[in-house]
């Protein structure tokens, strides 16, 4: 079965995103778990989670991704950054436990100027203040596009990172397709090899979420400019070949192609179309 959804605003709270998952025929979904530019969270309304539960249960919508916000980063050269960071990282694992049992997915961070051992280093402390053993929240770190200097564009990267991290058994990775596209890794021709690459280098079993994009722009671009499926340079047909991959194809997907719901809609009626039962 394919487990497919798309990014959902959570200003109206769990039930409310459950509820939109339903109409697009949605079996997951992604929202931010605050403004994505930073700022407060909205408190919880626990009987607004509890409602959220039990109609994901009724509907068969699990394994909902929190994405942290955009201005998060954990190794910025300033402190009041770097600060916001961890309270918001803290905090955000906090919220996470109302639903446990699921995700939460950041960028690494830009290094700034600092170089990438050094963003490695902050990055890889950042989680090990925040991790916690009985956490119930495995924390992903996303594949980027190296816009910038941006961390998390080779395997190689979110290795050391996860070398680092003292609780290796809350942390993965999210593989977002436009941004592995963007930063070289071709996933249209050699899709098998890249696979590869990622085992030998990250392994399979870290990968959990898969955020699945098309890229305006060509192979190693290095821009992160989603486009919707089919209508990018990694196209439609390379797209089915993802969600159909052995490796991928129990994986949860998320749409964050520029759409409003009926769009999101198109695009998840048309995935299912084309996976293999
Ligand atoms: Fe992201
Ligand atoms: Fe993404
Ligand atoms: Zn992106």
């Amino acid at each position: 079965m394919l487990r497919i959804g798309c990014h959902l605003s959570s200003s109206k709270g769990y039930l409310a995103m459950g509820r939109e998952a339903v109409n697009i025929k949605a079996g997951t979904f992604q929202f931010f778990t605050r403004n994505p530019r930073g700022g407060n969270a909205k408190a919880i309304v626990p009987s607004d989670v509890k409602d959220f539960l039990d109609f994901a249960g009724e509907h068969d919508i699990s394994r909902i991704l929190g994405h942290a916000p955009y201005t998060l980063n954990a190794c910025s050269a300033d402190e009041k950054v770097r600060d916001f960071a961890l309270r918001a990282m803290t905090e955000d694992l906090e919220r996470m436990e109302y639903t446990p049992g699921n995700c939460y997915n950041f960028h690494p961070g830009s290094h700034v100027g600092q170089g990438v051992e050094t963003g490695i280093d902050l990055i890889a402390r950042l989680l090990n203040q925040v991790l916690k053993p009985e956490q119930h929240t495995t924390v992903l770190l996303e594949t980027m596009a190296g816009k910038g200097s941006e961390i998390g564009s080779r395997f190689e990267e979110l290795r050391e990172i996860l070398d680092r991290a003292d609780l290796k058994e809350h942390m993965g990775v999210c593989l977002d397709t436009c941004h592995v596209w963007d930063g070289g890794y071709d996933i249209v021709n050699h899709l098998d090899q890249v696979v590869a690459e990622f085992d030998r280098i990250i392994g399979l079993p870290r990968l959990k979420a898969v955020h699945l994009n098309d890229s305006m722009n060509p192979l190693g671009a290095h821009k992160d400019r989603h486009a919707r499926i089919g209508e990018g340079h990694i196209g439609a047909d390379a797209m089915v070949r993802i969600i159909n991959h052995p490796a991928f194809r129990e994986l949860p997907f998320y749409l964050e192609t520029p759409n409003e719901l009926p769009g999101y809609a198109r695009e998840i009626a048309f995935l299912q179309e084309h996976y293999e039962d």
